[in-house]
């Protein structure tokens, strides 16, 4: 067998569909760090489907992050300083009328910008189901009068624990 035979045979079992899906899975988890999210599947959590693969994201800036799933690549995140701007941008490009505009006017009046955070730094929802049955509360830091409130109950143990250290 010569060492061309050799490569062709190493190729042949590349299962290049999952190397493409690694490679797509990569450039989806630099989506979620680009709007500062710890996880893509945490970004996807926290945002509102639109369907066709389109959704929004209510950014705790209060600014809205309008991508696609599979052609973010292509066409870039779009950002909205309110829902009202995002509303105009959909009638506009996606003529969106009747009772289609009238669920997402619905839900965007409705949606609430996420929060950031407290240990991580990364954005949230803390409206997720999960974290009421966590019991998750947000803790109030009496001394600063600040709203502490943590996206994970790893990262309110991490918060713990360099504190003890700290003090
Ligand atoms: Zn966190």
């Amino acid at each position: 067998m010569s060492t061309g035979d050799e490569w062709e045979d190493a190729l042949d079992q590349i299962d290049w569909s999952s190397v493409l899906n690694d490679v797509d899975h990569e450039l989806l988890e630099n989506l979620a760090m680009e709007l500062r999210f710890c996880t893509y599947e945490a970004l996807k959590q926290s945002s509102m489907i639109l369907g066709e693969g389109y959704y929004l994201t209510h950014l705790s800036d209060g600014t809205l992050a309008f991508w696609h799933e599979e052609r973010y690549v292509q066409e870039d995140v779009t950002f909205f300083e309110t829902g009202q701007h995002f509303i105009h941008h959909a009638i506009e490009h996606f003529h969106l009328e009747g009772e289609n505009l009238e669920v997402l006017v619905q839900m965007i009046s409705e949606s609430r910008p996420l929060k950031v955070c407290s240990h991580c730094q990364f954005q949230f929802n803390s409206d997720e189901p999960a974290r009421q049955e966590l019991g998750m509360e947000s803790i109030i830091d009496e001394e600063g009068g600040k709203v502490i409130e943590y996206c994970s109950p790893q990262c309110a143990i991490d918060a713990m624990v360099s504190e003890m250290k700290q003090g």
